[in-house]
């Protein structure tokens, strides 16, 4: 790695004043277990940097609180310190145990929650997660403050609507009104310190016997996450029987497809996302395994 300076502001202010000046020399470092492995295998999104700006030492983007139906999530709040917050085990258990996936005990204990989403790679595992909730996200600039929808902030493979000037302060989850049941569902290579191959998330209420609303959004199988809003309006108001499930899952499998085109892993991923779909939406559903 080159010589990187790094400066550690205390407030916001100082974190925005310290990116302001248009150098494309300066890049934002939270946990860095993106940026500094980035960096260290040559990646070219990080080529251009020899300052870096700290934001874990700023209140502002720390914390967790939870009023008027929405939990409000600080950038720089870390897998470790959502996974232990009461709130969010109770209110946003998807949350919870997508964070809980997430590298090792190390890697929880530094990585945040904003540099999963920022770094935008196809297996952020918090994305689909954060989709299915319908996440808003507050970013800050000198000029001001803007929130916009996480799946609009979005944009491609490690990329995102983010300019250079601004930093993402925290992320607004507001809480599933309703009965919803759902999980969230990894699978990697293997058990732990796993990168994704597959993600799904999902949440389904079903009332009198039928679907009232779903809401289902993947990671790692399509190039970044995505919430199925096709499918969701498809099916909502059909009657919740296994037909029905397998019909989702189904038409799950034919979008996949159509996002990511046909590749040589295919064969086997569209299989797998189908039967995964098929069993989250059974065991809500149900209740229990199938
Ligand atoms: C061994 C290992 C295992 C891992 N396992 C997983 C895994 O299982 N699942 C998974 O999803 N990821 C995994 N990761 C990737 C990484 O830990 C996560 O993406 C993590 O959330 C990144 O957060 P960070 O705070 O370390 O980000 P950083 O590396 O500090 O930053 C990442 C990017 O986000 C930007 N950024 C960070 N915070 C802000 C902010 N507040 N405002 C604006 N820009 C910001 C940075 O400029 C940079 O571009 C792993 C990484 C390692 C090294």
């Amino acid at each position: 790695m080159n010589n990187i300076e790094i400066t550690i502001p205390k407030t916001l202010q100082e974190a925005l004043e310290l990116i302001s000046g248009g150098n494309e020399g300066i890049g934002i470092i939270a946990g860095g277990t993106d940026v500094v492995a980035g960096m260290r295998q040559g990646s070219n999104r990080f080529g251009g940097i020899n300052q870096l700006v700290d934001v874990n030492h700023i209140k502002e983007m720390k914390g967790i609180t939870g009023a008027g139906g929405i939990v409000t999530i600080g950038a720089a709040e870390t897998f470790s310190g959502i996974i232990s917050n009461k709130i969010i085990r109770k209110e946003l258990p998807l949350l919870a145990k997508a964070c809980g996936t997430i590298g090792s005990v190390q890697i929880r204990n530094r990585a945040t929650i904003a540099g999963n989403f920022v770094n935008n790679a196809p297996c952020a595992d918090t994305v689909p997660v954060l989709l299915a909730y319908d996440s808003t996200i507050e970013i800050k600039s000198l000029a001001g403050k803007r929130e916009l929808p996480l799946a609009e902030f979005l944009k491609a493979p490690y990329r995102t609507q983010l300019n250079s000037d601004e930093i993402v302060t925290s992320i607004k989850v507001p809480l599933p009104k309703g009965d919803f049941k759902g999980d969230f569902y990894k699978l990697g290579r293997r058990r732990a310190v796993a990168i994704s191959r597959i993600t799904l998330a999902l949440l389904i209420e079903i009332k009198e016997s039928r679907i009232n609303r779903l809401r289902i959004a993947s990671g790692a199988v399509t190039p970044i996450g995505t919430r199925f809003n096709g499918i969701e309006k498809e099916f909502e108001g059909k009657t919740a029987d296994e037909k029905t499930l397998k019909a989702i899952a189904s038409r799950l499998g034919e979008r996949v497809i159509e996002v990511t085109g046909l590749r040589w892993s295919s064969e086997y991923k569209l299989p797998v996302v189908q039967q995964i779909c098929y069993q989250m939406l059974y065991s809500a559903v149900y209740g229990g395994g199938k």
